[in-house]
């Protein structure tokens, strides 16, 4: 058969592939991958590192690289044909996966080497690789009794069912309503582009006026701008109440059915706590860890917080004598107070920002660093005619990283920003296989009269996903698995948050930042107007995320399985971090699908914990130079090359030379 995903290739060969091929394909190399464990375990030779750790590590080279393939295109330029194969390819995988981790002559094999271990001296990447392997199967049950084994799949089926309906309740909830409105005058204060969306959205529904929904590009604008207050309050407290209402989509038995389980598990497999099997993979190691982090920080915003809440309240009473401040007041009354002060709009600073000039500047500080070098490239094939494609070499020319640039929305693509790869780093036979990495978004596109003209958020999240690519490009490792973003989750933030910083430093803007018709360098006052502006309300910012964390915390660090009421346990978590008024009929935790649908569970604390890596790492860039040669040389070497081939915070101290300092981010915020 001529499938070209189940011959030999190198870049991905896009023009040939027809969604016809992904099915039979993967499907051919989910057996191949299968043939290839079953000779590690059929070897009759003792097992060891190489027989059974690099061998495992090796299979499966073929069907990464169709499946990496399927999944981005699925992602950035899918259609209703590989929406529908999705449904088809996904359980295949987790099947074949599931059977993996249920295999006990592999699990025998691994756990002779694993438990052999202090007898050998392997290096650190060795370890790490090891550990992991082990870890997979151990924190699956691979060690518990037949029985518990047992109770493990029950668990865990009753599990994802849960988060499932949990999500289901809450995208239930969030459609069942909406703000009908009819009266023009009811739209004071809103956008034209979001009284625009809001008419579309009623002539779809087969209605006249305007219709405002829970969906966050609805809602959010509408409690930013609108001047009602009666209709903030009205749609912010039904928002707040998704699943708390009584009815059939209510999840408050879900959530105390969910950490029951959670905590179940998690005893089942030996740990104290779900928090404490979730953070044996984190850097932050332990929930007592996670909370010390999170106290310290929270006694260093409070009091900038409280300030900042005084200040709105005084503004919001001195604008429109609101006595007291509500919920569906905050983002109302820090707007116009963010007006007010900075007078500072998108419009303002897009022309500065020409996508083509942020490019060049994000090259030019990649080369300042790390002396990289792109080159575009018109020979190599691609998805959609839009796609840019880079050669990206080292100082010395040496071929370092194929680089896909995907900037502007289109139908088929999802929405957001991310990095991702088409194939990963590794060295194998001793040949350095080097990565092939993208970097996919949903920037302005041009007009016919104008360039993609960016808005500052644009910049830094571009800023950000490739700081992410830096991560992949960079690699250096023995191992695919480890290679690259392949690291503990509160840690791969690292290389993009850092990069964003560059993007508020004059040095680096007067590189890029210049208007797009005059060529004049954006004005000093415009970058002061931005750094001021990135800062606002920091305190009540930090205060917020930190209520969201430690609410996460409390419902994974202990027993919560004799919490009877859900409410009253969250008012409880929010105690200390608590600045408006509470509103009884609200709950939170019952619509909270991070931590109860999403994978964030005992991971909330890990935005803030990220920040401070970022911060505490690039005020080191500031005391030395943001292009100092020797502090991105340690950063190259110690970090972005590195992966997850070391513990992180090992790797970070190499690096900083100490532990990350959670005042570095106090500092940078204005809040110490
Ligand atoms: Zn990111």
């Amino acid at each position: 058969m001529n499938n070209p995903l189940l011959q030999e290739f190198d870049i991905a060969p896009f023009s040939k592939i027809e969604s016809t091929h992904y099915l039979p394909a993967i499907k051919q190399l989910i057996k191949d991958t299968k043939a290839e464990i079953d000779k590690i375990t059929s070897n009759p030779k003792e097992p060891n590192f190489k027989n059974t750790i690099v061998a495992l590590e090796n299979t499966g080279d073929r069907l990464d690289r169709a499946t990496s393939i399927f999944f981005n295109l699925n992602s950035a330029e899918t259609n209703d044909e590989l929406q529908k194969l999705a449904q088809d390819i996904s359980p295949l995988l987790s099947d074949f996966k599931n059977d993996l981790l249920l295999n006990e002559q592999l699990f025998g094999r691994i756990k002779t080497v694993f438990d052999d271990r202090k007898n050998k001296s392997y290096n650190s990447e060795e370890s790490m690789l090891l550990e992991k392997q082990y870890k997979s199967f151990s924190r699956n049950g691979a060690n518990l009794s037949e029985a518990n084994k047992k109770t493990l799949r029950k668990v865990d089926a009753d599990l994802s069912k849960l988060s499932l309906t949990f999500g289901e309740n809450i995208l239930a909830e969030t459609n069942a309503y909406e703000l009908h409105i009819t009266n023009e005058k009811d739209l004071s204060g809103l956008p034209d582009g979001v009284i625009e969306a809001a008419a579309q959205t009623a002539e779809e529904k087969g209605k006249s006026g305007w219709i405002f929904t829970l969906d966050y590009p609805s809602y959010v604008p509408f409690m930013t701008y609108c001047d009602k207050r009666e209709l903030r309050r009205k749609l912010s407290v039904v928002f707040g109440a998704r699943c708390f209402n009584d009815n059939k989509f209510d999840n408050k038995e879900n959530v105390l059915r969910i950490v029951e389980l959670r905590h179940q598990r998690a005893k089942l497999l030996g740990y104290k706590s779900h928090a404490h099997f979730v953070l044996e993979e984190r850097m932050a190691e332990k929930p007592e860890k996670v909370k010390l982090f999170l106290i310290n920080l929270l006694e260093k915003a409070k009091p900038a917080a409280d300030l900042e809440f005084k200040e709105l309240e005084k503004f919001a009473k001195r604008k429109d004598k609101i006595d007291r401040l509500e919920k569906w007041d905050g983002s109302y009354y820090a707007e116009k107070l963010k007006q007010e002060r900075f007078d500072l709009d998108d419009e303002k600073l897009k022309p500065y920002f020409e996508l083509k000039n942020v490019i060049d500047g994000v090259f030019t500080i990649a080369k300042k660093l790390y002396g990289l070098q792109f080159s575009e490239k018109n020979d190599i094939e691609k998805y959609h005619k839009d796609v840019k494609t880079y050669e990206v070499t080292d100082a010395e020319g040496n071929f370092l990283s194929l680089f896909y640039a995907d900037f502007h929305p289109r139908a088929g693509k999802r929405a957001g920003a991310w990095m991702t790869s088409y194939k990963s780093q590794q060295i194998i036979n001793g040949n350095n296989d080097r990565p092939h990495v993208s970097i996919v978004c949903n920037f302005t596109k041009p007009t016919t009269t104008k360039p993609s003209l960016l808005t500052f958020n644009e910049v830094t999240t571009l800023f950000h996903e490739f700081g992410h690519a830096l991560h992949g490009m960079l690699a250096n490792t023995t191992y695919k698995g480890l290679s690259g973003t392949n690291v503990y989750w509160d840690f791969v933030e690292l290389p993009s948050q850092i990069f964003e910083n560059w993007c508020y430093e004059d040095e680096a803007l007067a590189l890029f930042a210049k208007h797009y018709e005059t060529g004049e360098t954006i004005p000093m006052e415009l970058v002061k107007k931005i750094k001021k502006s990135a800062n606002f309300h920091e305190g009540m910012q930090t205060l917020r995320q930190l209520s969201f964390a430690m609410l996460d915390m409390a419902w994974h660090s202990s027993n919560t399985s004799i919490i009877k009421d859900v409410k009253a346990f969250e008012k409880g978590a929010f105690a200390i971090t608590k600045q408006y008024p509470d509103v009884p009929e609200n709950c939170m935790s019952t619509s909270f699908a991070h931590i109860f649908q999403g994978g964030y569970s005992a991971g909330y604390y890990s935005y803030k914990w990220a920040e401070v890596l970022d911060a505490d790492a690039f005020a080191y860039f500031k005391e030395r130079g943001i292009f100092n040669k020797d502090v991105a040389n340690s950063f190259k070497d110690n970090i972005l090359s590195k992966g997850g081939t070391e513990d992180p915070m090992e790797l970070y101290k190499k690096f900083r030379g100490k532990e990350p300092d959670p005042d570095a981010l106090l500092e940078r915020a204005g809040l110490i």
